[in-house]
């Protein structure tokens, strides 16, 4: 079966970027550190084939995306104790999509703690990967 790609896409090629945390993947989806996080833990969770939005994944891939997102949400709950999780999915520029490759994020809040997005630090990258990896049971 030949994985539909499209050329340029930074989600199509993230297993194979450098610099890129990915705490678990199977042969339809792929969950991985958002590299400017809102919050610690924010994830994404990708289908590896591109759909650019909601409106063109098949319905059994967006079954599994959905059913590894909860898996996320539940390991980011349990890893990092947060007060609540947020699960969101953007369609358009105008919802606030950035890339144009079908994504959930999943964004852990924390009580009393506000940070803005900013660039996720190595240490703390390689921290959250092994701490949701694990509970993912995803070799990283
Ligand atoms: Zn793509």
């Amino acid at each position: 079966m030949v994985m539909r790609k499209l050329e340029g896409c930074v989600f199509c090629s993230v297993e194979n970027l450098e610099g890129e945390y990915i705490v678990y993947h199977d042969e339809d989806v792929i969950a991985f550190l958002d590299i400017y996080p809102v919050s610690r833990g924010h994830t994404l969770v990708a289908p590896r084939e591109h759909y650019e939005t909601i409106f063109e994944v098949p319905d059994d891939v967006l079954c599994k995306l959905i059913v590894v997102t909860k898996r996320v949400a539940n390991a980011v709950r349990r890893a990092l104790k947060p007060d609540g999780v947020r699960i969101v999915q953007n369609n358009g520029r105008a919802a606030g999509q950035v890339i144009f490759h079908l994504h959930f994020h999943v964004i852990p809040f924390y009580e009393g703690v506000h940070r803005g997005r900013r660039r996720l630090e190595e240490r703390e990258g390689l921290e959250l990967q092994r701490l949701l990896s694990e509970d993912l049971g995803y070799e990283a």
